[in-house]
């Protein structure tokens, strides 16, 4: 026997309606690419993104094209993004920090027809045209004033162009399970795949994320979603801000310490995302300057480890709670978030810290185990370590066009290539990439766990720990240290620092000082370049 409710397909511009209708004047406030703070509201973003789908119509564009955007977060790709999926076509966010042969592997390999773009972009991409065949036109989201002299391929500003409509435009009603939109992720190693959203995968996420115990946002909440829309599908959050009715505060292209805090405070805001190294930065200014940040209660910091200072400095002096986060581009792509359930939320102190320097608990949808390497499940003690599988409806089955063949073992889990260890209360506390952790001896030392102590340091800036090949151990860690503008920290300190902390077989066996650790276009540190660069690093008792 069927149920007997409604069919109400899971479209994801039915998002973008609820907030012009419920939360039609709460407010979208961004730093415009052109310099000045710009001010519109839900209502008015839902408009003109009815008159971008008439126009992306009027051009040809059908359901299941792929549309690209390489641009910053402003409320003009708010307006996009939704125009774009509410035509039937497939968003598709392109990271502008990839070195330009990925850009162009990625557009190609999408084949997307249309690119809109920032104008901080567009001598990147004039450099770039030749190699972007399957565009065939370029909009610049700016208006006739800012337009410039361009060779780009039939480039308009983007407020011309939706000028002549009028927005009379009724949504394309595509299946719940079509495509809405993609992201390539960060491909580390060989080329970068496509993931693919669909309308149906977005909507079941992002109500999993906004619960209480995940991001938990409300109408009250003023978000500024600092983790760019093109990195891992903007982390949800233009879809979540929009359904919760959160006012939304944009920083467009400036996201150093002092624009970030400018905004922070202008603007009121409560709930901020983004990876740790944007809040260096921040800390950094802060730190230099003495400011507060007198609205702000929550921080959600993911994309990488958040090492303990951060969330103590956070905590403990600027009185703003952190959410530790794990996720992927192929998870749409929040997995896990730290906050404390009853069992660990009366911990105080060093205890609490502990917990919080976990990944965290997934929200209803999300399935996971670890395994060892035969796909034989592991026990949840918080000190088996094992490779982490997940599955859901807002994980992804394939690549797309198939690339990396079959990605889901026997039971349908898909494997993240990362290694962690689960608690008895479901908590995850990641320990490596799989291809990261070092292995001593028979046994695994976790990387991160050495960087996040290291970082602890006070004249610490960053840390990184690699696996160097050993004769006897087959391999040991070495720490990799950039030092605090001024400090003259040496090996021995830090070593003294860490010792007694961890167990004496993961100590370093040597730390070398550089003057820059390399990142990956996500803001993650670049462990292939740095091996590369020490592949023939040898340890001196070796
Ligand atoms: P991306 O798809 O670019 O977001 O990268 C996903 C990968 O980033 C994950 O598989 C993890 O290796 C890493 N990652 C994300 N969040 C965290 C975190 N909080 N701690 C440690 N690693 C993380």
């Amino acid at each position: 026997m069927l149920g007997l409710m409604q069919d109400w397909p899971l479209r994801c511009h039915r998002i973008i309606d609820h907030a012009a209708l419920f939360h039609a004047n709460r407010e979208v406030v961004s730093r415009s690419v052109e310099g000045p703070i710009h001010r519109t509201t839900y209502a008015a973003i839902r408009t003109k993104a009815l008159k971008t789908a008439q126009a992306l119509e009027a051009e040809g564009i059908r359901v299941g094209d792929r549309v690209a955007t390489l641009a910053w977060n402003t409320g003009r790709h708010l307006e996009v993004w939704y125009g774009i999926l509410g035509c039937g076509a497939v968003y598709h966010t392109v990271n502008p920090r990839l070195f330009p042969e990925q850009i162009a592997y990625i557009v190609g390999h999408a084949e997307d027809r249309v690119l809109f773009t920032d104008l901080t972009f567009v001598p990147l991409l004039e450099k770039l045209a030749d190699k972007l065949p399957t565009v065939e036109r370029y909009i610049v989201l700016t208006d006739a004033a800012h337009m410039p002299q361009t060779s780009l391929k039939n480039a308009v500003a983007y407020e011309d162009w939706i000028a002549g409509f009028d927005g009379d435009y009724a949504w394309k009603e595509v299946d719940e399970n079509a495509a809405a939109g993609m992201c390539y992720t960060s491909g580390t190693t060989g080329n970068p795949k496509g993931v693919l959203y669909s309308h149906r995968s977005n909507v079941l996420h992002s109500m999993a994320a906004l619960q209480v115990d995940m991001l938990g946002l409300s109408s009250n909440d003023v978000v500024m979603p600092v983790v760019p829309m093109f990195h891992a599908n903007g982390w949800s959050l233009a879809f979540g801000m929009p359904m919760a009715g959160s006012k939304c505060v944009m920083p467009g292209a400036k996201m150093d310490g002092a624009s970030i805090h400018e905004l922070l405070e202008s603007e009121g805001v409560t709930c901020t995302a983004a990876v740790p190294t944007i809040w260096l930065m921040l800390l950094q200014h802060l730190e230099e300057t003495g400011g507060k940040l007198s609205t702000l209660k929550k921080v959600v910091i993911g994309g990488s480890a958040c090492p303990r200072a951060m969330t103590k400095k956070f905590q403990d002096t600027y009185g703003v709670e952190v959410i530790h986060a794990w996720g992927m581009t192929e998870m749409s792509p929040l997995g896990t978030l730290c906050s404390l359930k009853p069992a660990y939320a009366k911990l105080t102190g060093d205890a609490r810290l502990d917990v919080q320097e976990k990944q965290g608990h997934p929200p209803f949808t999300i399935e996971m185990k670890i395994t060892d390497d035969e796909g034989n499940p592991l026990p949840w003690d918080d000190k088996t370590f094992g490779r982490l599988k997940v599955r859901g409806p807002a994980i992804t089955s394939s690549y797309f066009k198939g690339e990396g063949g079959e990605i889901l073992d026997e039971e349908g889990y898909f494997d993240t290539n990362d290694v962690g260890t689960i608690d008895q209360e479901g908590y995850l506390r990641i320990t490596d990439r799989s291809k990261d952790v070092i292995k001593s001896g028979g046994e695994w030392i976790s990387s991160i766990d050495l960087e996040n102590l290291a970082v602890g340091h006070p004249d610490v800036a960053e840390a990184a720990v690699i696996g160097i090949a050993h004769p006897k151990w087959d391999e040991r860690p070495l720490l990799i240290i950039v030092r605090k503008e001024g400090r003259e920290v040496e090996a021995g300190d830090i070593l003294d620092f860490m010792k007694g902390k961890i167990a004496n077989w993961w100590m370093p066996d040597a730390v070398a000082f550089v003057d820059e650790i390399p990142h990956t276009a996500t803001g993650k540190i670049q462990k292939t370049t740095l091996r590369e660069q020490f592949h023939d690093y040898k340890f001196t008792d070796a």
